[in-house]
C-alpha cells in the first residue's frame, strides 16, 4: 500500500524562529530598528524608551503578494505555515507570559487581504475574550481591507499598523505590484476615524471601545527619493493620519526575484535610517520643520553629521544662545541640549542665574553645547568657526548625539 506522507506541523519554537525570520523587515517599535540596523544614535532624540519589543506572530508565513523587498513573497522559497487563529492566540498568551512585552499579531497576505484582516480580527478576538489576555497588542491591517474588519480588529487591539511602505507612489507599480496608494491610505483613515471616534466617546473616563494609536512603516531608498521627500511625507501622515510614530526601515533588493528581473540590486545604507530618525524625533518633539533639517539647496541628510548640528551649523548667526534667557524652542535648538537638560535649565532659572559652575553641579553636560552658548555672557567655545566645529563634531551616524 503505498505510504501517505503527512508534512510534520513545525513546533512552537520553530515556528517563532521561522516567524522571526520572515518578519526581520516588518518594524514593530523605534528599539527594534535600532537593534536591527545597530545604529544606536536614533536612541539619543526620543521620547521614550520602548522598555521591550512585543514579539511578532504570524497567522502565515506565504504570501499571496508578491513585493519584491519581502521574505514572504510569493514564490521565494521559504518554508510555508499557516496558523488557525485559535492556535496563534494560544502561542501568543505563552510567549507574553515569558516576555511580558505584549504581542504584535501580523500575517502575510493569505488568499485575500480581507480573509487575512478576518483571521486577524479573529486572533486578537479570542486572545482577548476567550483566553482573558490582558497585555499589550498590536494587530496588522491589510491594505485595501473592509472598514468592518478594521473595527472588529480595533476593537480588541491597542493599536494598529497599516503600512505605506513607499514615499512615491508610483513605486508600488515597480517594486510591491499589487498594492496602491489608495489601497494603504483608506484604512489608514479609517482607523485615525474610528480612534477620534471611540477616544471622544470614552472622554478619558474609560478604555476606549477602539485601538488607542496608529503606526506605519516607511522604507528609505525605494523610490530614489530624497530625505526631504520622506520628511515631507511623514509629517503630512503624523498631522492627517495623527499617527503615533513612522518607523523608517533600509530598503533591500538583493537577490534577483520573480517578477522583478529588471530591478536593480540595492541596500540603502543603515546610516540613512539613523538619520531619518534623528530627524523625525527633531521634528516630532523638538518643533523642526522638515524643510529646517532638508531645505531645497540641501534635500539628503548627511552622513556625518546629526541633523540638529547640521542645521545649528548652516544658522551660526543665531549662536551663541545666553543660556539665562533663551526660551525652551531655542534651548531645544542647541546641539547637545535635548528635552531633559533644556527643562533642568528652565527650573534651575527660577531659583538663581546660571553660570557654568552651576551647569556642572546640574550635571548638564557642556561637551558638545560650549561651542553655540553662552552663560552669563561668557563663552567657552574657543575660536572655532563653521568650518572646524564640523571637523570637531564629524563623525558616523552611531556616535552619539545630543
Ligand atoms: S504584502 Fe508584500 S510586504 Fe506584505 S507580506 Fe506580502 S509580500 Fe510581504
Amino acid at each position: 500500500m503505498a505510504q501517505i506522507l503527512i508534512p510534520k506541523k513545525p513546533d512552537t519554537q520553530t515556528l517563532l524562529e521561522t516567524m522571526a525570520e520572515d518578519m526581520r523587515y516588518e518594524i514593530g517599535c523605534s528599539a527594534e530598528t535600532l537593534r536591527n540596523t545597530g545604529v544606536e544614535s536614533a536612541m539619543q532624540i526620543r521620547a521614550k524608551q520602548t522598555p521591550c519589543t512585543p514579539t511578532k506572530l504570524g497567522l502565515c508565513g506565504h504570501c499571496a503578494f508578491n513585493c519584491a523587498y519581502c521574505a514572504c513573497r510569493n514564490g521565494n522559497d521559504r518554508p510555508e505555515y499557516v496558523l488557525e487563529p485559535a492556535e496563534l492566540a494560544k502561542i501568543a498568551v505563552e510567549v507574553n507570559n515569558k516576555t511580558n512585552c505584549g504581542v504584535f499579531i501580523t500575517s502575510a497576505i493569505y488568499k485575500t487581504p480581507d480573509i487575512t484582516q478576518e483571521r486577524i480580527a479573529e486572533t486578537v478576538r479570542i486572545l482577548r475574550e476567550e483566553l482573558g489576555y490582558t497585555g499589550f497588542c498590536h494587530a496588522k491591517v491589510m491594505p485595501g481591507a473592509d472598514p468592518a474588519l478594521i473595527a472588529a480588529t480595533g476593537k480588541h487591539a491597542d493599536r494598529l499598523s497599516v503600512n505605506i511602505e513607499v514615499a512615491k507612489s508610483d513605486s508600488y507599480a515597480r517594486i510591491a505590484k499589487q498594492k496602491s496608494k489608495a489601497a494603504i491610505l483608506a484604512p489608514m483613515g479609517e482607523i485615525s476615524r474610528r480612534i477620534r471616534e471611540a477616544s471622544c466617546r470614552s472622554a478619558g473616563k474609560e478604555k476606549p471601545a477602539f485601538a488607542v494609536s496608529q503606526t506605519t512603516q516607511l522604507m528609505a531608498g525605494a523610490a530614489g527619493e530624497d530625505d526631504r521627500t520622506i520628511l515631507n511625507l511623514s509629517d503630512a501622515l503624523y498631522r492627517k493620519y495623527r499617527l503615533k510614530r513612522i518607523y523608517y526601515t533600509p530598503y533591500t533588493y538583493r537577490y534577483p526575484s520573480r517578477g522583478y528581473e529588471d530591478l536593480p540590486l540595492t541596500q540603502t545604507p543603515y546610516w540613512r535610517v539613523a538619520r531619518l530618525y534623528q530627524a523625525d524625533r527633531l521634528t516630532q518633539l523638538y518643533r523642526f520643520a522638515p524643510e529646517e533639517l532638508t531645505p531645497a539647496e540641501a534635500p539628503w541628510l548627511e552622513s556625518d553629521i546629526d541633523p540638529k548640528t547640521a542645521w545649528a551649523l548652516r544658522h551660526m548667526d543665531l549662536f551663541p544662545v545666553e543660556l539665562n534667557t533663551a526660551d525652551y524652542d531655542t534651548l531645544l535648538r542647541i546641539p547637545g541640549i535635548g528635552t531633559t537638560y533644556a527643562a533642568r535649565i528652565m527650573t534651575a532659572r527660577w531659583y538663581a542665574p546660571l553660570s557654568f559652575d552651576t551647569l556642572r553641579q546640574m550635571k548638564v553636560s557642556l561637551k558638545r553645547a560650549r561651542y553655540f552658548v553662552t552663560c552669563g555672557g561668557k563663552f567657552l567655545g574657543g575660536e572655532l568657526d563653521p568650518i572646524g566645529l564640523r571637523m570637531l563634531f564629524s563623525a558616523p551616524a552611531q556616535m552619539e548625539m545630543g
